[in-house]
Parts: C-alpha cells; structure tokens; sequence
C-alpha cells in the first residue's frame, strides 16, 4: 500500500488560496482526509493529506488550476511515514477542514470567517480542538450521516469543547440536543463555545449542556431514546458503556464511538453487536477507529 503523503501547495494570493483549498475539498477525487491552510511568511501554504494519495499529483493540481482558471500553482508531494499526521498539523494549530465543517482557532478569525459551518474552538482546558484524529474521524462521520438520514433527537456524550455538539447543532437544524460531561470545569467550556459560535435565531436554544457521568442523569432520561448518540470517550469506557447506550438509542437509531485504538476497535464492536447494534461504518485515521453503528430492529 501507499504510505499516507502530503500535498503541499503554494499560492501568494490568499483567496485563490482558499479556493485551491475548497477544490480540493468539495470537487476531486480521492479528496484529502485532512487539509490545513496558512500563511508561511511568503505565501499561502495548503496542506492536504491523504491516506490513500492520489496516483498522479501533478495531473491532480493541474486539474484544480483548470477549474480555477489560474496557472499552475507551485506543489509538492512527500511522504508522511510513521508520523502521526494529525500531530503534524497540531503546532500551529490552523483551521481544520473535516467534511463541510472548519474548526479554527481565534487567531484565524479574519482568516476564516463566520459562517454556517465554521465552528470557533480555542486549545484549552477541555479536549476537542479537532487536531486530534478521533474528533476529526468523528467530525466526518456527523457530515456523512446528517446529509443521509433525519435526525432529530442527540446526546454527544463526553463532550470535552462541545465542538462535536456544535457540529451537530450546525448540521441538523431542526434537532434537539444534549452535550453532556463527567467534567463540570468541560461544561463550562463547552457552553462558552457554544455561545461564542451562536448563530442568530431559534436553533440555539436547542442545545443543552449537562455535567454527568453516563446516562443516568434525569437530563439525559428525559430525552431518551435518542436518535443518535456520539460518545468519543475510549475503549475500555464505551465498552461499560454499551448497555446504556443500547437502552437509549431507538430502533434504526445510531450511534457514533471514537476514542478506540485500532486493534481495540474489535472488542467494542463485538461488545456492541451482543447489545443490539450493527456495525455500518469504520473509519481509521493513523492508530484510532471512529465507529458507526445501528440499532437493529427487535434488538
Ligand atoms: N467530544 C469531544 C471530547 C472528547 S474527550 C471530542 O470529540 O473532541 C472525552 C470527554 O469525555 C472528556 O471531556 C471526558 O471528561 C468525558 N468523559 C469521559 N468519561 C465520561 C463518562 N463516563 N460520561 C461522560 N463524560 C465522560
């Protein structure tokens, strides 16, 4: 197989920079698993990376260059072997592009802008800036399944930044949902963002946080049975997990878990599968599983 590679792709222009970077990330194919965009000093730097790179880079940049209607930018492809890709882009912490969605940082502010699907997630004292690949693997799954199925009912468990929550709120706006964490000081936090990203209208009151470990609290009883529940937790809790979760998912409900280590991954979808689900999605990024499962009819 082909190592993981990074497509590094130079432009002066800033705006012909973000379209090179919206081309890569809506119109080509394979499209890159993450992409980062940022002033180096010079010029703007985007930076795609790709699980399973694309066979010919340079008929791939001249395809973006024929979209745009602009000269062939300068480019240029290595590979990222053995590093942790996701690190990678970790230290300067630009602007993420998960699916429609783009987490940014308030220094990017007047880089990216507000809009629908940009969600303002600062590095704290909470987990979830999506830097790391089990938000990320979670972030991608809540843009595929929100474009394929209605959801109305969510409970994001173990919301950290409730930059999962927001995604959510964002994607679904007729839902209602409820962020819930063990962490009163991440509830905090996760209310705070979501008030720095509110958006003006009615979508904002259905949003909901709550300090609590697992399900058990009569918050999160009162709206149960839930349509989808997204718990980026780890392994070895997900798996206590799973008797609860099935309790509180509906029928061709799903449930989206992250936080599993590959070879982990095994035992929390058996452990699953034992509680009514069936698996329907796996996504792997560096050593993380990001899991989509249904609950089955009858289970
Ligand atoms: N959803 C965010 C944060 C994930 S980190 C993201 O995807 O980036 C996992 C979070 O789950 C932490 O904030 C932790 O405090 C919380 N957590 C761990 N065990 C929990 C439990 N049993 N119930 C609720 N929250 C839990």
């Amino acid at each position: 197989m082909t190592p993981p590679a990074k497509l590094a792709i130079r432009h002066p222009d800033r705006s012909t920079a973000h379209q090179i970077a919206g081309v890569l990330t809506d119109l080509i194919e394979p499209a890159p698993d993450a992409l980062t965009i940022f002033e180096d000093g010079t010029a703007w730097l985007i930076e795609a990376y790709f699980e399973a790179p694309p066979a010919d880079p340079g008929q791939l940049v001249d395809n973006i260059a024929n979209m745009l209607a602009i000269p062939v930018p300068e480019f240029g492809m290595e590979n990222v072997p053995d590093e942790n890709w996701v690190a990678l882009s970790q230290a300067a912490l630009p602007p993420v592009y998960a699916g429609r969605f783009t987490i940014y940082g308030s220094h990017d502010l007047e880089r990216v802008g507000r809009g629908l699907n940009t969600i303002l997630i600062d590095a704290g004292e909470a987990f979830g800036t999506a830097h790391h690949a089990t938000t990320y693997g979670c972030l991608l799954e809540i843009d595929r399944l929100t474009r394929r199925r209605v959801v109305r009912n969510v409970l994001d468990l173990g919301t950290g930044t409730g930059v999962l929550a927001i995604a959510l709120q964002r994607a679904l706006p007729s839902a209602r949902l409820i962020a819930t964490d063990i962490d009163a000081r991440s509830v905090e936090v996760a209310a705070a963002n979501a008030r720095a990203n509110a958006m003006i209208g009615p979508m904002d009151q259905r949003l909901q946080f709550a300090c609590a470990a697992g399900l058990a609290a009569p918050a999160i009883r009162e709206r149960a049975p839930f349509d989808l529940v997204v718990a980026n937790i780890l392994a070895g809790p997900l798996i206590k997990l799973a008797a609860d979760i099935s309790r509180n998912v509906e029928t061709g409900g799903s449930t989206i878990l992250s936080g599993i280590l590959v070879r982990q991954a095994p035992e929390v979808i058996a452990t699953y599968c034992a509680h009514g689900f069936a698996l329907t999605g796996h996504r792997r990024y560096e050593e993380w599983s990001t899991l989509t499962l249904v609950k089955r009819d009858g289970a």
